[in-house]
């Protein structure tokens, strides 16, 4: 669907960021709310619906079961921001407190090659201070008995600031406060950008309604699409769209406590959804898809998804699926890690890009990051060079393995 075009009210910005979704409505807002940040913003959003983005599609959860040490630190800061989030946002009264829900993440191992990765990882994670607790098969069934445990080994589960939060409500107050704050939104699309005679910095962003905008930074914050705008200034990332199938349903016999985010060693995740429960899972076969293609494949909830289910919670052999949808990941095909910060040559392109299925909960400390990058040419509260771009280029890769 094409929207009406607006321009922007000026010809110059010192931030130009190209999209206008969970990350760079968080870019906004952290620059916006920056008392040390005194520039203009623009933000450029062709689809102020936002109906394809990953944004409206996301599962929304939170964990801190992840491989690499500042990983588990970008989701401490997100847990400690929603709960938190009215005094982030200056104790305005107007703002919601955020539900999470922490009935953690339950990583089923089958293997003791794997059992023994989750432990590694759990001391990685312990040292951060995070909750996560390394499981036998016998605790796992004494604390949750309507798994099946057939050929499982053990599991990590960690209940604190682990599980469901109200990411939505946290983007419509970004979006929002980063308004009132000064950043300009409009309805538009980036289509092309110029580099000076150097080559080492973009000048001008064109948009679709024909103007070309000067710019001091660009932040590219286009999810799946971030290779087309990387591509305007000249750039090759490795990100490219992958399907990601999500299905609802009710059970007949619902569960008597909370479904952990369980983490089946077939590639599927279930989880309590309110009174309903939520499933997830990629396809068999996962190449990059168009960035136009939301098609729903009902054979994978019938020969994937439900049957893993079935399999791991026997009570819910009767259930009933009532919703589902695709939705893309911007993957790193790299490292499936984000890529963060300024390109390596073109130095005023920064990058938000290829989070892949864990980008709601990064947004909170890769936005205020990414802030303190454009106002102070540093990183101040994580150090978050590891995502650098150059990693790439030096074939470098930092890989993250508990990628959903
Ligand atoms: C099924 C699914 C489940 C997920 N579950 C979780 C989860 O449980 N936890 C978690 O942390 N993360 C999860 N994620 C990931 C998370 O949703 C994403 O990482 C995050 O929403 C990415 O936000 P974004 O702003 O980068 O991208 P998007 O939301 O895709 O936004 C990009 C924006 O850029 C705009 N745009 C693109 N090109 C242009 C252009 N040239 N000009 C103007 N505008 C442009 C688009 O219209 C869009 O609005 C999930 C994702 C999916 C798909």
């Amino acid at each position: 669907m094409s929207h009406a075009l607006n321009a922007p009210k000026k010809s110059s910005y010192d931030v130009v960021i190209v999209g206008g979704a969970m990350y760079g409505s968080s870019v906004a807002w952290f620059l916006a709310s920056n008392p040390d940040f005194n520039g203009s913003i623009l933000v450029v959003e062709k689809d102020p619906t936002y109906e394809f983005t990953s944004t409206s599609h996301t599962n929304s959860c939170m964990r801190q079961q992840f491989s690499q040490e500042i990983n588990v630190r970008v989701s401490q800061f997100a847990a400690e921001f929603v709960k938190n989030f009215r005094a982030f946002m200056d104790d305005d009264p107007r703002v919601p407190e955020l539900a999470l829900h922490s009935y953690g993440y339950m990583y089923l191992a089958d293997s003791e090659a794997f059992a023994c990765v989750l432990r590694e990882t759990q001391k990685v994670q312990a040292a951060c201070g995070a909750g996560t607790k390394h499981m036998t098969r016998d605790e796992i069934q004494h604390a949750y008995p309507f798994y099946n445990l057939d050929g499982i080994i053990g599991a990590n589960h960690n209940l604190i600031d682990e599980g469901y939060f109200d990411g939505n409500t946290l983007f419509d107050w970004w979006k929002r406060s980063a308004r009132e704050r000064g950043a300009e939104y409009v309805t538009n699309e980036a289509v092309a950008m110029t580099r000076n005679a150097s080559g080492r910095r973009v000048e001008s962003v064109t948009l679709k309604s024909g103007e070309t905008i000067s710019c001091g930074t660009v932040v590219n914050a286009s999810g799946p699409r971030a290779i087309l705008t990387s591509r305007m200034a000249g750039i090759n990332i490795p990100v490219e769209p992958r399907k990601r199938y999500t299905f609802i349903f009710a059970a007949e016999k619902p569960l008597d406590r909370d479904l952990p985010l369980t983490i089946d060693p077939s590639g599927v995740h279930m989880r309590s959804d309110g009174t309903y429960y939520l499933a997830g899972c990629p396809p068999d076969d996962d190449p990059a898809v168009d960035y136009d293609d939301f098609e729903q494949d009902h054979s994978i909830w019938e020969e994937k998804a439900w049957p893993a289910i079935a399999n791991r919670i026997p009570q819910f052999e009767a259930i009933k699926l009532t919703n589902s949808w695709a939705g893309h990941y911007a993957y790193n095909t790299f490292d499936q890690n984000a890529i963060l910060g300024p390109h390596t040559t073109v130095e005023n392109f920064i990058f938000v890009n290829g989070f892949s299925g864990h980008g709601f909960q990064q947004s909170p400390a890769m936005g205020r990051g990414t802030s303190e990058l454009i106002t102070y040419g540093e990183y101040r509260s994580l150090d978050l060079s590891p995502f650098n771009f150059s990693r790439i280029e030096e074939d470098r890769p930092f890989t993250e393995k508990a990628v959903i």
